[in-house]
């Protein structure tokens, strides 16, 4: 089975070095050696002054809500991973969904205003798939009305626009490091955030408001990374490039032969964005193409492939959010969602297989 991703993994050899004087120290958990070497390392690659690290990506969204002490309703979109609006919720806060533009999938930044309320705090935005959002936009609304921008970044890992690390938008970006992420850390995830003193207050919120022995500040939870996590990372961050230029031959061949193919619909390729091909979404339009987005979904799994209709359902689809959402207030997200398709990528997938998975979405089409 050739599945939508695979995780890559460095040289076993490589780790084990990596992870061998944890055996010497004892020291594993709790902002080791790793941890601070790995975090030295992202902000050297990523070109940001501040981050902190995380057990997972989800827990630094949770926490970067959190460390804004807000209150009220967040605009976000219904078009992204469940760790999205589950954040916004975990932190008593109310999602308010906003439609998507219907090239990028991100959310579309000229809807946002007719959702403002005096109830509002915050946009958090995603750029999904590696799309980048428009950050001015964002940025420019977010200040007209005093909100705060928090991005979730977890698709964007490395990737830049008009020369900047997109982790440096927004009052804070989330990164994940998830084992399937185009870079991972086993578990892992960070902020990248603007305020100093965030600093402070992120790192009490995953350290249960520890500072010293004997000194609790405040109520904070457990969400640190371990050294294990740390120690992957660092092995990683070596093949970062490698494993984005593998990517993006493979994206250049499923170009090549699936923009020509009636109904099938690529993504675009967005300006001034140094990508980091972290997915393929295709389009699929019925009158067109000949078979729905399902159709072809299941053609691939009689075939030994596993696409993923991400992100289906829309999260106001979701049975945990549906009684308060109606999915027809944002009709460009549902329209996609019923359309799109992500197909494999990852550094170790061969052209030949490629190859056979645009023969499979090619030769319905003759026939
Ligand atoms: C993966 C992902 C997350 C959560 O990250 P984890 O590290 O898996 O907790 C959040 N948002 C989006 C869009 C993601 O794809």
């Amino acid at each position: 089975m050739i599945n939508v991703t695979k995780t890559s993994l460095p040289d076993l050899n490589e780790y084990i070095e990596e992870i061998r004087p944890l055996w010497d120290t004892y020291w594993i958990t709790n902002m080791g050696e790793k941890h601070d070497e790995f975090k030295r390392k992202l902000k050297a690659y990523l070109n940001i002054d501040q981050i902190e690290l995380f057990v997972n990506g989800h827990m630094a969204l949770e926490m970067a809500l959190q460390s804004m002490n807000l209150s009220g309703e967040v605009i976000t979109t219904p078009f992204t991973f469940a760790s999205t609006t589950h954040a916004i919720v975990r932190n008593g806060l109310t999602p308010v969904f906003c439609d998507i533009y219907s090239d990028t999938y991100t959310i579309d930044a000229d809807k946002i205003e007719a959702l403002i309320t005096d109830k509002t705090c915050a946009i958090v935005p995603v750029h999904v798939y590696g799309h980048i959002c428009n950050v001015e936009k964002i940025e420019e609304i977010a200040r007209k009305y005093g909100l705060k921008v928090i991005y979730d970044a977890a698709h964007t890992f490395g990737e830049e626009y008009k020369g900047m690390n997109v982790a440096s938008f927004g009052d804070a970006s989330v990164l994940s490091f998830h084992a399937t992420k185009v870079f991972h850390s086993i578990e892992g995830g960070a902020v990248c955030f603007k305020d100093s003193k965030l600093e402070h207050v992120l790192y009490n919120l995953k350290n249960f408001g520890i500072r010293g022995p004997e000194e609790v500040e405040s109520v904070g939870a457990n969400a640190k990374m371990n050294e294990f996590c740390a120690a992957m990372g660092i092995c990683n961050l070596r093949y970062i490039d490698d494993e984005i230029n593998k990517r993006a031959e493979i994206v250049k061949l499923y170009r090549k032969r699936l923009e020509k193919v009636d109904g099938i619909i690529c993504s675009p390729i967005q300006k001034d964005v140094k990508p980091n091909y972290a997915y393929f979404p295709i389009l699929v339009e019925k009158d067109a193409y000949g078979m729905d987005r399902n159709d072809l979904y299941n053609m691939f799994l009689k075939n030994g492939i596993c696409p993923r209709k991400y992100f289906y359902p829309l999260i106001n689809e979701y049975d945990c959010y549906k009684d308060r959402y109606d999915p027809d207030a944002t009709p460009v997200a549902k329209d996609i969602s019923n359309k799109v398709l992500t197909l494999p990528l990852y550094a170790s997938l061969d052209m030949d297989t490629v190859n056979r998975i645009c023969d499979i979405i090619a030769l319905k089409q003759d026939g």
